[in-house]
């Protein structure tokens, strides 16, 4: 399990469809929403 950086859920990474790629990072979402949020500003959330 992950974190997701939006809302703070615990994500499984295997399993999550919602997945964005920041410097060759993968950061895993809960849904849709969350993705869509930090597509819009990785900064905010650290990255
Ligand atoms: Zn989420």
């Amino acid at each position: 399990m992950v974190k997701d950086p939006v809302c703070g859920m615990n994500v499984d990474e295997l399993k999550t469809q919602y997945i964005s790629k920041v410097n060759g990072k993968k950061v895993f979402f809960c849904r849709e929403a969350c993705k869509q949020e930090f597509d819009q500003n990785p900064k905010k959330y650290g990255y």
